[in-house]
């Protein structure tokens, strides 16, 4: 029942629509136009997420997928080489959401166009999700009344349900010691940037188990070899799987920092962001079931997964809307390289259809 033509024709029309984050409005007013003509109501919020409704029997569902995409983004000119979607090597393709976008309106269309039953049908087009889940956070969740839904943001082939991604927390630290010369009176600095490596080097970075993981991602500081330098910042995270583990590894990082910087006595100032909330489903939950239903109709095997980052998701289940992430067979995502082979593209959309339609 997917139209290859019209699906490639739409994903085509998507991408070639600049969409960088912050300035979703071209792909916003274009989503607008078709679901209005698939019967929905719309509403567009000040930070351009979209928001659609379609009546129906039965449970509502939530179907979602971001409009923005990550640099460089502007002017991207598709291709299909041997049945695959590519762009021209100067940009990212965009697939990376809008194979999701493309295949929720594609299965839209079908429904519409062939009458068939469904449940209430709640879109959540979303602006900003790339810089870390603006849109989708800022977002009115009070307008939906779906329990469930599914998010099309995952670059595996399709076939891969994600129950569960990892909480993050953000922090910037900025170290500020003294500057003084560093031959002619050392003894009158204090040393930023060595304080900032006394401290990384009392906690661990990189996997931590399973479930966690650390990163110290920048360091600054410093005006010239001879002079003790006064300042130095740290941009540092960690992530987990399990909110205890977020806890104490995060306590461990600014524990370490404040230890240093009171031995040295240098100032310390310690910028701390939950950047997004974790999520878990258990594997038994009706909406991996429903998710995993439709993937056996269209012949793929489902596999169940765990995500190293977050997305819409991880806000939509905060908020009580119990939410899977689904792949899109995108590869390359965030890169110049990134492509999607058409018969995915296809697929995602014979999700799309299978995970909304009433059977
Ligand atoms: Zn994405």
């Amino acid at each position: 029942m997917i139209n290859q033509d019209r699906l490639i024709n739409t994903f085509f029309e998507l991408v070639k629509m600049d969409s960088p984050t912050g300035g979703e409005h071209h792909v916003a007013e274009y989503l607008t136009t078709k679901l209005r003509a698939l019967g929905f109501q719309t509403r567009m919020d000040a930070l351009l997420n979209l928001t659609a409704f379609l009546p129906g029997k039965g449970a509502p569902i939530l179907l979602s997928a971001h409009m923005d995409s990550v640099p460089p983004c502007h002017g991207i000119q598709p291709r299909i080489v041997d049945g695959v979607i590519q762009s021209d090597g100067t940009t990212i393709l965009g697939g990376d959401d809008r194979v999701g976008v493309a295949a929720i309106l594609e299965a839209l269309t079908v429904i519409h166009e062939n009458h068939l039953p469904h449940p209430p049908v709640e879109i959540a087009f979303t602006a900003q999700e790339e810089p870390g889940l603006i849109g989708s956070t800022a977002l009115d969740c009070s307008q939906f009344k779906a329990q469930w839904g599914v998010v099309f943001d995952y670059g595996d082939p399709v076939g891969k349900i994600i129950l569960s991604a990892p909480g993050t927390w953000n922090m910037d630290i900025t170290i500020t010691g003294r500057a003084a010369h560093a031959g002619g009176e050392p003894e009158k600095g204090i040393n930023a940037i060595a304080v900032a490596v006394e401290a990384i080097s009392q906690f661990q970075v990189g996997r931590l188990d399973a479930e966690t993981t650390a990163n110290v991602g920048m360091i600054q500081g410093g005006v010239a070899r001879n002079v003790v330098p006064e300042t130095c910042t740290v941009t540092a995270e960690t992530r987990s799987l399990r909110q205890t583990k977020l806890e104490r590894q995060k306590k461990t990082m600014v524990r370490a920092f404040e230890r240093a910087a009171k031995k040295h006595r240098a100032k310390l100032d310690i910028q701390l962001k939950h950047a997004y909330p974790l999520f878990r489903l258990p594997a038994r939950a009706p909406i991996v079931q429903h998710v995993s239903a439709a993937l056996e109709r269209i012949g793929r095997a489902p596999l169940l997964g765990v995500a190293g980052g977050g997305s819409d998701a991880n806000v939509f289940n905060a908020r009580g809307i119990a939410c899977v992430v689904v792949s899109m067979g995108v590869e390359n995502v965030h890169t110049t390289k990134e492509f999607v082979p058409v018969s995915e593209l296809v697929k995602t959309a014979e999700l799309a259809l299978e995970v909304t339609r009433s059977v």
